[in-house]
């Protein structure tokens, strides 16, 4: 008998139930047991989906009211002192003021980090570790859950964040040897694993992503120490590894004293045979084999080719799982009635993948002429996919084939573009701008809803973001910025306006993915050659920059975070569908210089975040980036000012792409870092202009002048007065404006007074 099983489910709910109940209950309208409630039934739900595909065990323990992670650290009872509770009981809202910072109960304290979970864009809750760190069980909440599933009649398989990778996406104070805890950490796991064997828990799934990293030696041999203390315990573990092949790892992961090994066969195809030759006689091996973190329907034909001669040297020890947790994709594309037919029959979301696995299942069972019908359709909708007109459009073809590597060159070299633009830009030292958004409110929210909604028609929805813009250039000219912006209103999400308007993408209606907490996204999906019908930005710029004699600067998302933050082909490399994406940009730009602006910024917030798990992989990625950047760029004369905004503190493993770029000027967040990342800039003597954050944007407090100027003077002993910009972080949409008013005005004297006194 195959088993089958998933990872993890999403949890936000079809309609983001949970959502809506955890945001009642933080404003204090709702009561723990309205969201609790919730929360119940929305595991009941996806239960039963996995139930009804035919999964032998349920996953519990992948839901969370907020993080997986943060649900691990609290279990563990790794709280930090600044939330101390009055027991040792961990409660709901010390779980919410550790993520939030306040819930409604217990005293505000700053908040714990959130980063991204691998190369995905799910933020969990960062562990934060002293020197005696000591752990011990704090929390129920997985072992209630496991009573819920059992009293609706399944049989719970617990899946738990791993103690090597807990532990390896823990802080801790530099010095602190973090691999000295494991053995308390481990032991911790075990009183957890016991008590789930004493409800009956029979297997438990580790997730240990971190195998398709690049581990340190010490890190491999920790595993092995790890499991071997584990050992002793009852459950049958299974550990997973997704987000990449297990490569050097390999031979640690399947020699481990386990019962059983996950690995990704989506993104390490090969390997599930290498694995599977490794493997010793006794353990389960869970081919991922359904593409948990993409939206296409799986080529079912081409996985049982490779599924078939496993079954048949494993028989019932081979069992069957999407590649990750169904997490990083929307639930069900039931709702999505509004969705092209054509295209809609090449998708699968988790609720479609859950059913292709039970697809498979029953072809490996009883053969692949039981579900002839099935993969004959799978097999009809693939061929339409590689066939359409939506998706090959040779007139990009055969632009793409036709680049010549003079189409990434500006005319000239940075210092002599350098001197053009100041000509007619004529701007005074330490030049002011902000990064492009100004406050997305309510007004503006309800204008894009009753445009979308028919309520509102075309020239009513313009003439009102119109109005939007003549208010934040007002605003700007008021405050005295140098480079003013046009304030972006009428952009819902920075990637899904553009997608909306490029051909080659499709937007969703409902493909929420949870990104940190209650917060969704809704990536568009990229599913043909991309290509620009017509102007995207243009008439908003030209607006803006008609009511003003300061220069406006255009607006553009960046090939690589267009790419990164969208649900991608996988019928052609990435890199081919960024140069199309760039090639789009590039004439959006040709058309903005025409239209008369003289100041483009592309923003790429997911350029470092795009960057591959493994080392080996990052020259090519970086080179491929790098090239889809100037080649929507390097159209701009030589006037044209091409700025970029990264918002992020990490460059150090970057820096020379980040140089070659070759961006005029470049804003970064530093304000949290007391200047610090610019020491990248410094040493690696960047020579392009650069703009360091001078406020911290994530916060509604108004920043003083003197702590500005003061992280100014820092950054000028680093790089070259001249060279600098002066502005926020990051873009503003998520302020208010009396706060942006107060900030900017403190930022416009600031860049005042270094100006007299440099
Ligand atoms: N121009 C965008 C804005 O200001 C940039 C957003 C970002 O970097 N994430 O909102
Ligand atoms: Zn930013």
């Amino acid at each position: 008998m195959t088993i089958l099983h998933t990872l993890g489910m999403p949890r936000i709910g079809a309609n983001r139930e949970l959502k809506w109940a955890l945001e009642d209950y933080w404003k204090g309208s709702g009561n723990a047991d309205a969201l609790l409630g919730v929360a119940r039934e929305l595991r009941a739900r996806h239960w039963a989906l996995q139930a009804d595909a035919g999964c032998r065990y349920v996953a519990v323990g992948d839901f969370s009211l907020y993080d997986h992670v943060l649900d691990m650290s609290t279990r563990l009872g790794v709280v930090p002192a600044r939330f101390a509770a009055t027991n040792d009981a961990v409660e709901l809202d010390t779980v919410f003021r550790m993520a939030r910072g306040r819930a409604p109960s217990g005293r505000p304290a700053f908040a714990c980090e959130m980063t991204k979970w691998f190369d995905t864009n799910y933020h969990y809750i960062v562990p934060e570790l002293v020197p005696d760190q000591r752990f011990a069980l704090s929390r129920a909440d997985l072992f209630e859950h496991v009573e819920e599933a059992k009293s609706l009649g399944y049989r719970p398989k617990a899946v738990l964040t791993g103690p090597l990778t807990w532990l390896w996406l823990a802080k801790a104070r530099a010095g602190l040897d973090k691999l000295g805890l494991l053995d308390a950490l481990v032991q911790a796991y075990g009183a957890m694993l016991a008590r789930l064997y004493a409800l009956q828990v029979e297997w438990v799934q580790l997730d240990e992503p971190i195998l398709a990293l690049d581990l340190p030696a010490a890190w491999r041999v920790a595993f092995e120490r790890a499991y071997h203390g584990l050992q002793r315990t009852h459950p049958r573990i299974l550990v997973a590894s997704y987000f990449g092949g297990l490569g050097d790892n390999l031979v640690t992961a399947a020699r481990l004293p386990i019962a059983g090994l996950h690995v990704d066969g989506v993104s390490a195809p090969d390997e599930l045979a290498q694995v599977a030759d490794w493997l010793p006689r006794h353990k389960v091996l869970s081919a991922g084999c359904v593409d948990g973190r993409n939206v296409w329907r799986s080529d079912l034909g081409a996985v049982l080719n490779r599924l078939e001669p496993l079954q048949a040297r494993l028989g019932d020890r081979l069992w069957l799982a999407p590649s990750c947790s169904l997490l990083h994709v929307p639930l069900d594309l039931a709702t999505e009635s509004e969705l092209d037919p054509e295209l809609r029959s090449w998708l699968a979301f988790g609720r479609q993948k859950i059913e292709e696995l039970s697809l498979l299942g029953r072809a490996l069972e009883r053969g692949r002429e039981t579900v002839a019908e099935a993969l004959a359709g799978n097999h009809s909708a693939l061929a339409t996919r590689r066939a359409s007109a939506r998706v090959v459009r040779p007139e990009v073809r055969a632009r793409l084939a036709a680049i010549d590597p003079g189409d990434a060159r500006r005319p000239s070299p940075y210092p002599q573009r350098a001197r053009v633009q100041q000509t007619w830009l004529q701007l005074p030292a330490y030049p002011t701008t902000t990064i492009g958004s100004f406050p997305q409110t309510a007004a503006i929210r309800n204008a894009r809803r009753d445009f979308r909604s028919g309520r509102l028609s075309r020239e009513g929805y313009e003439t009102r973001m119109r109005a939007e813009i003549a208010d934040a250039v007002a605003a700007q000219e008021r405050l005295g910025l140098d480079v003013l912006v046009h304030g972006e209103p009428e952009r819902n999400d920075m990637v899904e306006y553009f997608g909306e308007q490029l051909s080659g993408y499709a937007i969703t209606r409902g493909g929420w993915v949870q990104s940190y907490g209650s917060r969704c996204v809704k990536p568009p999906i990229i599913y043909g050659d991309v290509a620009r019908p017509s102007p995207m930005t243009v008439a908003w710029s030209r607006f803006a920059q008609s009511l003003t004699k300061r220069p406006v600067k255009g607006m553009l998302t960046g090939p690589i975070t267009m790419l990164k933050w969208s649900f991608v082909r996988d019928d052609q490399p990435r890199f081919v569908t960024a140069r199309q994406i760039a090639l789009a940009l590039r004439d959006e730009i040709a058309d903005l210089e025409a239209a008369g602006i003289g100041i483009i910024q592309v923003d790429e917030p997911a350029f470092r975040e795009a960057l591959p798990l493994r080392a080996g992989d990052r020259d090519r990625y970086l080179e491929e980036a790098v090239t889809a950047f100037r080649l929507a760029t390097a159209v701009a004369s030589d006037r044209t000012q091409i700025h970029t905004h990264m918002c992020y503190s990490e460059f150090n493993d970057i820096i020379t792409a980040i140089a070659a770029l070759d961006a005029d000027v470049i804003t970064i967040e530093t304000a949290r870092s007391d200047m610090e990342l610019l020491g990248a800039f410094a040493e690696f003597e960047y020579p392009n202009g650069i703009g360091p954050g001078v406020y911290d944007i994530h916060s509604p407090n108004v920043p003083e002048v003197d702590a500005m100027v003061g992280l100014m003077q820092k950054a000028a002993a680093r790089i070259p007065a001249q060279r600098l910009w002066v502005n926020p972080d990051c873009g503003l949409k998520t302020r208010a404006w009396p706060e942006v008013e107060a900030a900017l005005a403190g930022m416009v004297e600031a860049a005042h007074r270094l100006r007299s006194s440099g």
